[in-house]
């Protein structure tokens, strides 16, 4: 019986990913671009930070439950390791290829230095259709992927995580043949594993909470009392419920969220605890939920509130919707919620957009927290983590919020600014090795 992937658990912390257009590298590059010329950035750093500093192709020989050998590719792109050593996911999917990898490598490193964290960025991909793969092929495949990439991982080097269609077993998986090879335990390789194996607390939230913490930081420099706050979440899954649940316990009304099934909405604020708890009893979705009424996707979006979540997907918000959304603030919990013509119009009407890079930087917080805690052989408690994340998550908040009133732009240039201002600082200091 052919296997299915979603036996296994589903990945809690996913890598972020880039706008998925028809060519990501040039998406990411738009607005290092815009970075670049606020800084008046050296024409030979502006080269340097464009290209991968290495790039790893390999093949990779599986033998496949047919007793046939089936050869996968494979990718690795280290796009920055100036500040330390290199982070980011690796994504399993049919239709992954160079140009994505690199592009997610260089978005990798510039989130990192928004929230502060001392890693560059990196990506990994596996040309394959997991769906169609047993458990022992796919895990013949990460082996022998991690075997061929014995020298480019490692606790200082390159730190690979989850992404699209990987999940704490695959980690697992990765960190005992990089264990094998190296002839100790070494749980720092991988972020994002299980518990039992040096993974963290406080993963499962550390996106939603992470949304939390930087919408009370804008409500504050908005003066907006949380408990006046209305709030509107798209999506309620693990970024939108938590942060939805986290809001609500914040003191804001939550009035709407939506899922794959539609909105649900109610003026006096709905009852988040029981919408999720009403999601784990019936497979996964709101349809069916009585405690509210029912409205469309765009009426979510523009729905009469103070905070609007956008934590589903990316593309959501198009020119159309823009031009009504009622919201003061949108905190993008999802990566690339806003499209670009979007962005303009919600910037003349005075919307505060936090952008994707910053506000759902908290999983990427919590990964780096994970590598901490393995290299120190202690284990924080979980209000350990969630004090840590809620700390840094403020400070890059007000970092970026600074520097948009500096360059006289928005939040989101802001944070490119912040980003590539830190790496190519890091790079001046440093200097160009001959
Ligand atoms: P998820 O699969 O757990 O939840 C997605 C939710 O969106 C589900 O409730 C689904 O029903 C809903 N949805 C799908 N299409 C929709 C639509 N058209 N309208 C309304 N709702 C819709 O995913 P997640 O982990 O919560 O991730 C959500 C977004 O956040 C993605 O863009 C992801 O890349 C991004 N993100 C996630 C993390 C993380 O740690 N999970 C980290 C950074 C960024």
């Amino acid at each position: 019986m052919p296997f299915k992937y979603d036996v296994y658990d589903r990945s809690i912390y996913r890598e972020p990913a880039p706008i998925d257009r028809d060519n990501p590298f040039q998406a990411m590059m738009e607005r290092f671009d815009i970075a670049a010329e606020i800084l008046e950035l050296n024409p030979g750093f502006y080269e340097y930070l464009y290209r991968p500093a290495r790039v790893h192709i390999t093949s990779i020989p599986v033998v496949m439950d047919t007793g046939h050998i089936k050869v996968f590719e494979g990718y690795r792109v280290i796009h920055n390791d100036v500040l330390g050593p290199s982070k980011g996911g690796i994504r399993y999917a049919p239709d992954v290829n160079l140009n994505e990898v690199k592009a997610l490598a260089a978005w990798m490193t510039w989130k990192c230095a928004v929230v502060d964290v001392p890693f560059g960025g990196a990506k990994g991909g596996v040309v394959c259709d997991p769906s169609e793969m047993s458990p022992g092929e796919l895990e013949r495949m990460t082996r022998r992927y991690t075997a061929n990439m014995i020298d480019v991982f490692g606790p200082d080097r390159d730190i690979p995580a989850p992404d699209m269609n990987t999940n704490e077993q695959i980690m697992a998986w990765i960190l005992d043949t990089y264990s094998m090879h190296a002839r100790r335990t070494e749980n720092a390789v991988v972020t994002g594993k299980p518990i039992g194996l040096g993974g963290s607390q406080g993963r499962v939230e550390a996106t939603g909470r992470g949304v939390m913490t930087v919408s009370l930081a804008a409500m504050e420099q908005e003066n907006i009392d949380p408990s006046d706050a209305r709030v509107a979440v798209q999506g309620f899954g693990n970024v939108g419920s938590i942060a939805a649940q986290l809001l609500q316990e914040q003191g804001c009304t939550v009035v709407a969220v939506s899922d794959v099934t539609g909105g649900y909405y109610n003026t006096d604020g709905l009852d988040i605890a029981a919408m999720r708890e009403f999601v784990k009893s019936s497979g996964g979705t709101l349809d069916g939920y009585a405690g509210a009424d029912k409205i469309s996707n765009e009426e979510l979006l523009t729905a009469d509130c103070d905070i609007l979540v956008p934590a589903a997907k990316e593309d959501q918000i198009d020119a159309d919707i823009a031009e009504n959304v009622q919201a003061k603030i949108i905190v993008e919990g999802a990566n690339g919620p806003t499209m670009p013509e979007a962005d303009d119009i919600l910037n003349e009407n005075g919307v505060i957009v936090i952008p994707d890079i910053l506000a759902n930087a908290g999983g990427v917080t919590v990964s780096y927290f994970e590598w901490v805690q393995d290299r120190q052989g202690y284990f924080w408690t979980r209000d350990d983590v969630e004090e840590r994340l809620e700390q840094m998550m403020t400070t890059a908040f007000n970092r970026v919020y600074e520097t948009a009133q500096k360059h006289d732009v928005s939040l989101r240039i802001a944070a490119y600014v912040m980003a590539v201002g830190k790496v190519s600082e890091a790079l001046r200091l440093r200097g160009i090795y001959a």
